[in-house]
Order: C-alpha cells, then sequence, then structure tokens
C-alpha cells in the first residue's frame, strides 16, 4: 500500500510518536476538525447517500414547527426590532428554509430578522448558500463573534459533534481516557488503541461527577467545548435578551456508561479506525449542559422529549393539513415521518428539547410552567 504521509493517521501517529498517548478530546477534535483531514472539514455527511439523517431531513414539519417556536419565542422576549437568528451547525440548511417559510406568517418578525449560522464545513456552507441565496445571511466559524443583540439560537444535533473527554473509576481511582499507537514500529497504516492515565479530578470535573454513581467500570464524560458554547450562549442571553432551543439526543440522568460512537454510511464502526473519516459522536449530558446555563445565570426549560415538544406545537395538526389534498402514498409517507421524529422507539424519546432563557416565569413555546429546571 502506498503511504499519503500527511493523512490525518500517519499526522496523528506522529505525533504520539513524538510526545506520547494524546487525550480523547484532541482525537476527536483533529478527527472531526482538523483543518484538511477532519471529517466536518472534507465531507457532505448528511442524508441517504451521507453518513446520517438528522430531523429536518425527514420532513419538512420539523423546520416548519421551530419556525413557529421562533415566532412565538420572538413575541415573548418582546418583540425586539432588531434581532440575529444564530443557528448552530445548520446542516444543508433545510431546517432554516423549512422555518423561514412559516416565519412568513408574522412579517414584522421576519423584519426585525438577521440571519447568522456557525458552520466549520464549507461543504455544508455551500448548500446553505445554494438554498438561502434569496436570504443575507452572516456566516461564523465559532461563536467568539456573536452578533451584539438579542439572539434566538438554534441547535439541532450540533452539541452530539463536539468532543469529548472521558473519565473511569476503577479500584477506587480515576483514569483518564487516552489514545496511543497500538505498535509504535508500525509499517503501514498505524493503529490506533485506548490507554489510560491515572487522573486526578479538577474541581470542574468533580462537581459534574458528584452525582453519577462511582461503582468500578463507571465511565464519566464531559464536553468541554460544550460547557464553552453553552457558557458564551447564556452570557449572551443575560446581557442582550433572548433564547436558546437544543435538539439533540442525550441523557438527562446520571449516565455511567460510554456513549462514544463512530458512523460511517449509516453503520456504526471502530471509533479509533480511519480518523477523519467516520462521524464521531458522543450523547449530549443535558444534565452538564443545564448546570453550566444555570450557573451563567439563565433559566434553563425542560429537557423534554422530541415527542412532547413537536406534539405541543401542532404536528399532528400540521400533518392532517399537509395531507389533506396529498395522494395516499404521500400521505403514507407524511405519517411515516410524523412517526419517526415524535414515536417513542424512533426518535421521540431518545431526542430531547432544552430551551435557555433570561430569568422569567413564563415558559417557552412548546414548555408547561413545571419544566422549569431551577438547580444548577
Ligand atoms: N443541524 C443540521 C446538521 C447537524 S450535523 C441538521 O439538523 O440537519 C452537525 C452540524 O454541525 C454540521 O453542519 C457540521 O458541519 C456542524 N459542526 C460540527 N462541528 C462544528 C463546530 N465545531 N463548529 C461549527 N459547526 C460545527
Amino acid at each position: 500500500m502506498k503511504l499519503n504521509p500527511n493523512s490525518l493517521s500517519q499526522i496523528l501517529a506522529r505525533r504520539i510518536l513524538n510526545y506520547g498517548a494524546i487525550s480523547l478530546h484532541e482525537f476527536m477534535s483533529e478527527a472531526l476538525n482538523h483543518p484538511e483531514y477532519g471529517y466536518y472539514t472534507k465531507s457532505n455527511p448528511i442524508g441517504r447517500s451521507g453518513d446520517f439523517i438528522t430531523a429536518p431531513e425527514i420532513s419538512q414539519m420539523f423546520g416548519e414547527l421551530i419556525g413557529v417556536w421562533c415566532a412565538s419565542t420572538w413575541i415573548k422576549i418582546g418583540k425586539p426590532n432588531s434581532f440575529a437568528l444564530m443557528e448552530l451547525g445548520p446542516g444543508r440548511g433545510t431546517l432554516i428554509v423549512d422555518a423561514l417559510r412559516a416565519l412568513k406568517a408574522l412579517p414584522e418578525c421576519l423584519k426585525a430578522m438577521e440571519l447568522h449560522f456557525v458552520e466549520i464545513n464549507p461543504q455544508l456552507k455551500k448548500s446553505q448558500e445554494k438554498l438561502l441565496s434569496d436570504y443575507r445571511v452572516i456566516w461564523h466559524k465559532s461563536l467568539d463573534d456573536i452578533p451584539q443583540k438579542p439572539t434566538i439560537f438554534i441547535a439541532n444535533e450540533f452539541f452530539d459533534a463536539l468532543p469529548i473527554e472521558q473519565l473511569f473509576f476503577r479500584n477506587k481511582k480515576w483514569y483518564r481516557r487516552k489514545v496511543d499507537l497500538a505498535d509504535k514500529k508500525y509499517k503501514s497504516e498505524p493503529k490506533f488503541i485506548f490507554t489510560e492515565e491515572v487522573s486526578s479530578l479538577s474541581d470542574l470535573d468533580r462537581q459534574f461527577v458528584v452525582d453519577s454513581k462511582c461503582l468500578n467500570g463507571s465511565v464519566f464524560e464531559f464536553s468541554p467545548d460544550s460547557r464553552d458554547a453553552i457558557t458564551k450562549i447564556s452570557k449572551h442571553i443575560n446581557y442582550y435578551n433572548g433564547a436558546a432551543l437544543i435538539v439533540d439526543y442525550g441523557y438527562h440522568e446520571p449516565n455511567t456508561n460510554s456513549t462514544l460512537q463512530a458512523i460511517q454510511r449509516h453503520r456504526y464502526v471502530d471509533v479509533l479506525n480511519e480518523p477523519g473519516c467516520s462521524d464521531l459522536t458522543a450523547h449530549v449530558d443535558f444534565r452538564a449542559l443545564s448546570s453550566v446555563a444555570i450557573i451563567n445565570g439563565v433559566s434553563c426549560w425542560g429537557p423534554i422529549s422530541q415527542g412532547s415538544f413537536l406534539r405541543r406545537l401542532g404536528i399532528e395538526t400540521r400533518s392532517e393539513k399537509l395531507s389533506v389534498s396529498a395522494s395516499d402514498a404521500t400521505k403514507e409517507s407524511i405519517k411515516r415521518a410524523k412517526q419517526r421524529l415524535i414515536n417513542e422507539d424512533q426518535m421521540g424519546t431518545l431526542f430531547k428539547v432544552m430551551v435557555l432563557g433570561q430569568k422569567s416565569s413564563y415558559p417557552f413555546p412548546g414548555f408547561l410552567s413545571n419544566e422549569l429546571s431551577e438547580t444548577a
């Protein structure tokens, strides 16, 4: 086999040979975001021909209902006459196009709105440019320059794409998961393996690990990048007003198992194989996100299940309306898409929805007044 000395495997192998095993976070960051060979910088991962499919790609109803949510949220936050709608990781742009169609029902809101996208994938950015050619969009590579105005953030399947660290507990000690070379004298493609390093918990780690049951073999996952993003969003909402809608697959109860996974062409593959060629993700720890948000002074609603959220926003009525003049085949596909989004055994329960907003007593659209999380 002819070796490409610049492939990501070779780059990471040389780094490990020179400096020793790297953290899981570093491995994942490079595999996902390396400027040339990272998964999210070189490929178009979404859709049937890609590696995974997301809710807005399943049905237009998803983006439309989020458009309705944005319109009602804009009213709730006091109808600011200039605000930013900032989507994190907009994928192909499908969600926002469907949302904008629904938002046409409230022209005042559309008039006050400036569109901002945070995207690192140049190919997806091209699809977004094409799909949104009728709108003025401002692109950002990170959350470092959020516009200085009230902002409604939307993040569907964004947080699961951010790199994580894993700590695990064995014989009364904490270990940090690392990635090493199986054989330092590799001849062809290097093979990576997991190793571990005894680790003391930092105060920050301790704060999040405290209520997970520390049994032998317990794995504790955390995402420094997610904490950082939630801190920036929360501070922004606190200062400038706004709200954030976070939809993702994940958990709220303490979790003590590894949720790290790699997906290629809709199949699970080995996490350490061919970095940069598969989608590495981890389930989102909603409890950690809400703690960080609350510490930073905002209110946190939920998480509730995606099924409840979409039902409360009216997915049943919307699907009936779309079906009225549809052919039998289309009616059937609308019904199947709706079920996929809300049924418990499909995306309805695993996917959860959380909203951040300024401290207030009223619930955001889709939430009930007793769904406010008050403690960090
Ligand atoms: N929201 C879309 C796409 C989800 S896939 C949908 O529901 O279809 C994850 C998205 O986040 C992609 O657009 C990806 O390119 C983007 N992304 C992943 N990591 C990112 C990062 N660190 N910064 C900005 N965008 C990122």
